[in-house]
């Protein structure tokens, strides 16, 4: 007979932007028995998870629940089911989710109009604005923290200029909900879409989600009820339907409203820990988990200057979750990771497309975003660069980053 080895996976140090560490207690709430998705206790527990989401998401609106799967079936869910073949999307591109926004609307059918922005610089709002007026589009679809690049998109004014022309604004916080500020209902956004694995650190697997009911309402006029599910006599949409089942919101929202209308079978595990992973968030209190990333971010980045490395994008519109650095010249990026994970333990993450091998992303999120992992690879990447032969400051990293800390002896 075959046999397997035990699984044992190693205790790292994940400092990339996703997926990061995971708090313990979360970890615990994963290994609770299962429920059955209609016990009263099972269903009391989503009803709170949704009532936490409100709060992550600084909402009113009446839907925010996950939707099973990683982030991008967020991403999916909101697309499909609010955009008919022929609609007018807008995209605003500044890294690589810009595009995984246009992939999945020309998936929909739509006709998208792509507005471009150099790779490490974000948007002027108002060009956007502009954009808004002149294409009159059914949707503007906008990441607000790319994670490809680092940088952090402000949204002053968009949200107006969507309503005026009756556009809905869909935002991709996927790498931002839990560690910089989103404000639904301030900013006017339509439907926003997070993520688990990155600043609430929670393991992949769903996708948090919260729209309004000027979402609600394009939904409903495309509702269908799975045959067999279907009351005797009761009307379907003549609308053309959403072109999915398992991504159609009019669906998901009937599963979690009070009908419980039957769709798929929640993930009970994936539920226990999202509804942990926010019960931590609440618990620090949102005005104190953004200020604790910036402050990380502060200490990572005195560090890596101090150290003598270059910044890759605009410190005007940097993404405090994530710090972009340039690859020195002659270095092989790929072997400096190599070591950092081999030696010391430490992930950190190269990049996609135009960026590739020439910077390196170190992530600040959530469980992840603490001091002894600042320190720790500030004092490991030194370490391995002058295994590499750069010419770093030495001794200068980890002391700038105790300096941040306000350190004692
Ligand atoms: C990570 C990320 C995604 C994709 O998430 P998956 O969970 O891998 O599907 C989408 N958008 C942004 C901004 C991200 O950072």
């Amino acid at each position: 007979m075959k046999t397997y080895k035990d699984l044992a996976p190693s205790l790292r140090t994940i400092m990339t932007p996703g997926p990061v560490e995971v708090d313990p207690r979360v970890l615990r709430a994963m290994s609770y028995p299962i429920l059955g998705q209609f016990d009263p206790e099972f269903t009391a527990l989503m009803n709170e998870t949704m009532g936490m989401l409100r709060e992550l998401f600084q909402t009113q609106n009446q839907w925010a629940f996950p939707v099973d799967g990683t982030s991008r079936s967020g991403l999916e869910a909101v697309l499909v089911s609010i955009i008919e073949p022929g609609d007018r999307v807008l995209v605003p591109v500044y890294g690589r989710f810009g595009n995984l926004f246009i992939e999945i609307a020309e998936r929909c059918g739509a006709e998208v109009v792509m507005l471009e922005q150099p790779w490490g610089t974000v948007f002027d709002p108002e060009v956007i604005v502009e954009a808004i007026y002149r294409e009159k589009p059914n949707v503007v679809a906008m990441v607000h923290g790319e994670t490809s690049t680092g940088c952090l998109q402000p949204f002053d004014g968009i949200g107006a200029a969507c309503r005026s022309v009756d556009a809905l604004l869909v935002v991709d916080a996927v790498a931002t909900i839990g560690g910089v500020p989103v404000l639904t209902d301030e900013w006017l956004l339509d439907a926003v879409i997070g993520g688990t694995q990155k600043c609430l650190s929670v393991p992949a697997g769903m996708s948090p989600i919260t729209y309004n009911e000027r979402v609600e309402a394009k939904v409903l006029q495309r509702k269908t009820i799975e045959r067999g599910l279907r009351e005797a006599g009761s009307a379907v949409s003549d609308r053309r339907p959403v072109a999915s089942n398992y991504f159609d919101l009019g669906m998901l929202q009937d599963y979690w409203s009070p009908k419980r209308l039957n769709h798929h079978t929640e993930a009970t595990s994936m539920l226990y820990a999202l509804r942990e992973g926010l019960r931590l968030v609440l618990e620090e209190g949102l005005e104190a988990r953004f200020a604790r990333h910036r402050r990380h971010e502060a200490a990572l980045v005195a560090g890596l200057t101090a150290m003598g490395m270059a910044l890759f994008g605009d410190p005007a519109c940097k993404l405090p979750v994530v710090t972009c650095i340039r690859i020195p010249e002659g270095v092989d990026g790929e072997s400096v990771r190599g070591m950092l994970l081999n030696h010391f333990g430490i992930e950190i993450a190269s990049s996609f497309g135009p960026l590739k091998g020439q910077i390196w992303r170190i992530g600040t999120m959530g469980f992840s975003c603490r001091e002894s992992n600042v320190l720790q690879v500030l004092g490991a990447l030194e370490a391995t660069l002058l295994r590499h032969g750069v010419q770093v400051k030495v001794g200068r990293a980890v002391q700038a980053a105790l300096d941040v800390y306000g350190a004692e002896v």
